[in-house]
């Protein structure tokens, strides 16, 4: 607080912001825009924030305005300072900006149980960045209420030439509208916009469903076989390969499909270099069901084309998730939908899904095409295995120790115990339908299998975070798995290729027996044309068969 000073300040003076606290206001602003923008985005964002404190550092004499200031400036601050916070959160977090589509769609597809899940698993870091922004919130207060009466009645020719300028340049930026959008006053309604559109657009998509059938009617897609046929698919969320013991993972997270693998031999094929496209759910399902190529105007859609082709389809899911529900469970015959109680987070489990498909094998109808969707490891993790599971809980063994010598933190390898709990869990459920499709419904079916995620999962594998990842590989690293009822003659060749989840669609084809004109044999993993090309990833991958 300013005591009585000895200079008494001119009659009348206004009071205005020391010099100080001026420069400790900008740094703070400084901080905050370099935190949360790179590059040239880092000085437009101050000259966007700087007239404020030209105001702030101009004598008001109203006591009032003064007033009225004090607020407008702390709100004005702090605008930058939380959109600052957010950005550098989400940079942190995902390297993805706030107007991503990677960030756009995860927020207008979350709903309020997985949104409280994710405040749960990343509660750690959205508390330091909220403990920041408070502190800043409380600082910049008290830098603003040092205003103080003015030295002189007016500022020198001086300052006010260099006040007059920081006015100027910021007016400038105000007027440039690509400028102008990243002031947080305009940048945030703009978003909250951007994903209200996104979610409209999801909101009903029968027209898109009605042209995928349409099209696919005009291929007349036959089937390759006279017989009966029965083709499961199981996509699975956040599996990182890596951490899969079939894949050569030191945690025994997957007995059940080693002993399944033991028991079928060539029939059953572990793609060991399975890769994503894409490190987030709704891009990659797109890829998968679109042919890799869900954008093009002559877009495929595989569930229309397996329909099209005569195959009565089943979309069954533990997601609830209205644009998966809307881009492609809606096209097929059956949707089974398991996951609709918000709240109920013990429903959310992936083996509830075993008696759906159970039923679906029984099925009379000749040709079936089965879709089921897990949440696999989605975070939170520790929600997706019984309670009281706690397999790998009390570990001091070889991957435990691996995380301690990289550095990992507790909190990180406490994760990692719980996503290989899930991994284990999710064992027994892939392995169960797996035995399903072999065992149930009638013998002369022929019968196909095929497993894969959506996507990989970073857990400490290549920092100390855990979570979806499109910065680094671990973000892309998948499992994939195929099984079919009659043996593969070249198994140890097929499962050697390096494979891409977003091809996946050609592979089901082939497994559907499927054939019409636009088939691409060279990308179908089983084809003898394999033609391999690697996905173009933001990341660089050494070799996509290490
Ligand atoms: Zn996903």
């Amino acid at each position: 607080m300013m005591t009585a000073r000895s200079g008494l300040p001119p009659a009348g003076a206004g009071r205005q912001l020391p010099p100080l606290a001026l420069a400790s206001l900008l740094a703070i602003l400084a901080l905050f825009a370099v935190l949360g923008h790179e590059g040239r985005r880092v000085a437009q964002t101050l000259v966007l924030a700087a007239p404020m404190l030209a105001w702030l550092a101009w004598p008001v004499r109203h006591a009032g305005l003064a007033r009225l200031r004090a607020v407008a400036a702390w709100l004005w601050i702090m605008a930058f300072v939380l959109d600052g916070s957010v950005r550098a959160y989400l940079l942190s977090a995902y390297q993805a900006a706030p107007e991503s589509s990677f960030v756009l769609g995860a927020i207008a597809n979350t709903g309020v149980r997985e949104g409280s899940e994710y405040l749960v698993t990343q509660w750690r870091p959205l508390t330091l960045w909220t403990l920041l922004s408070v502190s800043a919130a409380v600082l910049v207060w008290r830098l603003i209420a040092q205003a103080r009466p003015a030295p002189q009645a007016r500022p020198s020719r001086w300052i006010m030439a260099g006040l007059a300028l920081v006015v100027v340049i910021g007016a400038v930026g105000h007027a440039s509208k690509p400028w102008r959008r990243l002031h947080p006053v305009a940048f945030w309604p703009d978003w909250g916009r951007s994903v209200a559109a996104l979610r409209d657009n999801w909101a009903d998509e029968q027209h898109e469903r009605d042209e995928a059938l349409r099209r696919a009617l005009l291929d007349r897609p036959t089937v390759a076989w006279a017989g009966r046929s029965t083709v499961v698919m199981v996509i699975s969320d956040s599996i990182n390969r890596d951490n899969l013991s079939l894949y050569g993972y030191r945690r025994p997270t997957t007995p059940r499909l080693a002993a399944l693998k033991e028991m079928e031999g060539e029939r059953m094929l572990v793609l060991r270099n399975a890769w994503s496209a894409d490190a987030s759910t709704l891009p990659a399902l797109r890829n998968m069901m679109g042919f890799g190529a869900p954008g093009r105007p002559d877009a495929r859609h595989l569930l229309a084309l397996a329909r099209a082709a005569g195959y009565k389809t089943f979309w069954m899911s533990n997601h609830d998730d209205v644009a998966v529900d809307q881009q492609h469970a809606r096209l097929a015959d059956v949707v089974d939908l398991v996951n609709r109680t918000p709240g109920r987070s013990s429903a959310s489990l992936d083996g509830g899904l075993l008696d759906c498909l159970q039923e679906a094998m029984h099925d009379p109808a000749g040709r079936k095409f089965i879709v089921v969707h897990l949440q696999g490891a989605h975070p939170h993790y520790g929600l997706r295995f019984p309670a009281g599971f706690a397999p790998f809980d009390a570990a001091a063994d070889a991957v435990e120790a691996d995380l301690v010598r990289s550095g990992r933190s507790l909190w990180l390898r406490r994760f990692r115990q719980q996503y290989d709990a899930a991994l284990l869990y999710h064992d027994f459920v892939v392995a169960e339908m797996l035995h399903t499709t072999r065992a149930e419904g009638r013998a002369d079916d022929r019968r196909a299998f095929v497993y894969l995620s959506d996507h990989g999962q970073e857990v400490g594998h290549e920092s100390d975070r855990a979570g979806h990842s499109p910065g680094t590989a671990a973000g892309y690293r998948i499992p994939a798995i195929v099984w079919r009822s009659e043996p593969f003659a070249d198994a140890a060749l097929i499962s050697a290729r390096p494979f891409r989840a977003d091809w996946v669609a050609w592979t089901m084809a082939d497994l559907l027996g499927l054939d019409w004109a636009a088939r691409q044999p060279g990308a179908n993993v089983l084809d003898p044309a394999y033609a391999w090309q690697p996905p173009v990833l933001p990341i660089a991958v050494r070799s996509f068969t290490d």
